[in-house]
């Protein structure tokens, strides 16, 4: 079928071996590629109840049928695993250049499962693996892990055109739970503890490299059809907007609403916005747009500090999900220390989203004496200390997953926020769904995103649906129950089939249903109307509930944590749990689920 190679590569890292695979035509008709083709390879492939830190459990790499093509936004990959952040199932997407290269090696999914003996690099081309030892690399942060990969395994004798590199830092090799896969430098498969899987099977990095292309069904229609948005994009005032700032430009927006979490997740608005905001970062450090390839939109935020103590420090960010986590709520008001605080991250290969809401909790618990450590709101050094103390916890025994007194704070936090409320005894304040924190948007004045982090299958999730923009935009009133999924809905359904292509979502406006038919058309052949491409969103939908389910999610794992129904501090903005069952109610119904979300058939 057109717009796929149709080969799996599977990998057996405790065997070092490797077999390439067909996939049925059926099956690519009915999932897509991307997350739906992984998500039926995973749940077909891993043990049911497996430990997600076990060899068994399956690492999935996929691109999509427009990866490699003329399509805008669409050079990102996806991991996709059984996550030990969550215990269930795990989706994480990064962008960049690599993607062409994980592409260029002509498999739709690369299946990678076992454990290596010794710390590995695995070498992956359109023949087949190469599995090199390298444990004078274990150790390395993830910059210089990267420069060290591609010195040493970056050329290429076949001589192929492309060649890129995902890599994890101490945090992946360590287990901890919210552990990256970064690669660019970076860009980062940041959710849901990708990078301790990959720790696990003790891969520190993975080279792709390739020559080939998918064939399109019509590769004129995929270039006229390009050529036309870009022209659109050029007066798209939401495309002109990420371009001059990036997602920076939501502190405004989100704050300007009351929905920027603050003060760990007690209050909407920060005081300090204006010092963290798009006009700061652009205004105090020298910035420059940067994009992925196939890209117009140029989202990122290249940037260099100029002032105080981190002057001369470089990094793509801060994005808005890493100024809420460290400047909403743990209290940093300088721009430049959030810079700080996110490069330290990205050297480490942690998700700055857990982070930030992990220290904000360990300021929590050390406020209400329930641990002894010196931390405070806006104490950017003992932040910075506590992030290296969770990336190198001093006992990996406990990390592993054993038993024992857990005194440091290292390894209480590096297992996520689940253990932590549980050991602190603050599971009442706690804010996480399915051990997953949420980004940057408060369910209290955003009720839609309540239900969105409610029912997302990796946890507490923006993107899904993304229904930040349908509320924030006034598409529909924050506020309103009555009708509410059903927009919700048509939002994550149009974005499941973007992870089906994997298309970057902040094409969204640009891709509406009539533009995804054209696209899936000109790329695969397949004539869809919406009808047939919503019921292809739900087949995918429900393949991924059913893996949840057989790992065990039960209806209390799809609630809100109590303390985001309790109000917010000087606003009063609430939701109440009447109210999410409303919203759950509908849209339960509406998947064809029962009243507890799970599957009829
Ligand atoms: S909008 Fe941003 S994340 Fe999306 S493809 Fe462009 S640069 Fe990459």
């Amino acid at each position: 079928m057109d717009g796929f190679y149709g080969r799996i590569l599977k990998v057996d890292l405790s065997e070092e071996t490797y077999s390439i695979e067909p996939i049925r035509d059926e099956i690519l008709e009915k999932y897509l590629g991307g997350k739906g083709l992984a998500s039926y390879l995973l749940y077909e492939l891993n043990p049911p109840g497996v430990d997600p830190l076990d060899p068994a459990n399956c690492l999935i790499f996929a691109t999509g049928p427009v990866t490699g093509s003329a399509i805008w936004g669409s050079c990102r990959y996806g991991v996709f695993t059984k996550s030990p952040q969550t215990g269930f199932y795990s989706e994480s997407y990064a962008g960049g250049k690599v993607p062409e290269a994980i592409d260029s090696t002509g498999f739709d999914v690369i299946v990678i499962q076992g454990q290596s003996a010794v710390p590995t690099v695995l070498g992956i081309h359109p023949e087949g693996v190469d599995f090199h030892e390298a444990g004078d690399i274990w150790g390395m942060d993830t910059f210089k892990a990267e420069d060290a990969v591609y010195e040493r395994f970056g050329h290429s004798d076949a001589g192929f055109k492309r060649s890129g590199a995902v890599v994890i830092g101490p945090a992946g090799e360590n287990l901890v739970r919210f552990a990256v896969i970064e690669n660019d430098y970076w860009r980062s498969a940041g959710r849901t503890g990708v990078g301790a899987v990959m720790g696990s099977k003790r891969i520190k990095a993975v080279v792709f490299q390739g020559d080939r292309k998918r064939s399109l069904y019509d590769g004129n229609a995929v270039r006229a059809f390009s050529k036309k948005i870009s022209l659109e994009g050029k007066d798209n005032p939401g495309a002109k907007a990420y371009k001059s700032m990036g997602t920076t430009m939501m502190v405004k927006i989100v704050n300007d609403a009351g929905a920027f979490p603050t003060r760990y997740w007690s209050e909407g608005k920060c005081e300090h916005w204006e010092k963290i905001n798009a006009d700061a970062l652009h205004e105090r450090c020298q910035v420059t747009p940067r994009a992925c390839l196939k890209c117009f939109l140029a989202c990122g935020r290249m940037t260099t500090v100029l002032q105080g103590r981190h002057a001369g420090l470089k990094l793509e960010g801060p994005e808005y999900e890493t100024i809420y986590a460290f400047g909403g709520l743990c209290l940093i008001d300088s721009i430049e220390e959030i810079a700080y605080l996110n490069d330290i991250c990205d050297r480490l290969g942690m998700d700055t989203i857990s982070a930030g809401n992990l220290c904000a909790f360990a300021i929590e618990a050390a406020r209400r004496g329930k641990i002894d450590y010196k931390i405070d709101y806006g104490d950017v050094d003992a932040i910075a200390e506590l992030l290296k103390k969770i990336a190198n916890p001093p006992n990996p025994t406990l990390a592993k997953g054993g038993r024992g007194d857990f005194e440091d704070i290292g390894d209480i936090l590096a297992r996520g926020i689940k253990f932590a409320a549980r050991e602190w005894d603050l599971e009442d304040i706690a804010v996480h769904v399915k051990g997953l924190e949420p980004p940057g948007y408060d369910p209290r004045v955003l009720k839609g995103m309540g239900l969105g982090y409610a029912t997302s299958d990796r946890g507490a999730c923006h993107l899904r649906a993304t229904f930040y923009k349908a509320e924030l935009s006034g598409m529909i009133d924050p506020d309103v129950i009555e009708g509410k999924a059903e927009l919700f809905m048509d939002f994550e359904d149009r974005l499941t089939l973007f992870d089906a292509l994997i298309l970057c979502r902040f094409y969204r406006d640009l891709y509406p249903w009539e533009q995804l038919k054209e696209i899936i058309h000109s790329v695969t052949g397949l004539d869809v109307d919406q009808k047939t491409l919503q019921e292809k969103a739900g087949a995918i939908s429900d393949i991924v509930r059913r893996f949840n389910l057989r790992e065990g999610m039960k209806p209390e794992d799809e609630r809100l944590p109590k303390s985001l129904h309790r109000k917010l501090e000087k606003t009063g903005d609430i939701i109440t749990e009447q109210e999410l069952d409303h919203m759950l109610k509908d849209y339960y119904s509406l998947r064809g689920w029962n009243e507890s979300g799970q599957l009829t058939s």
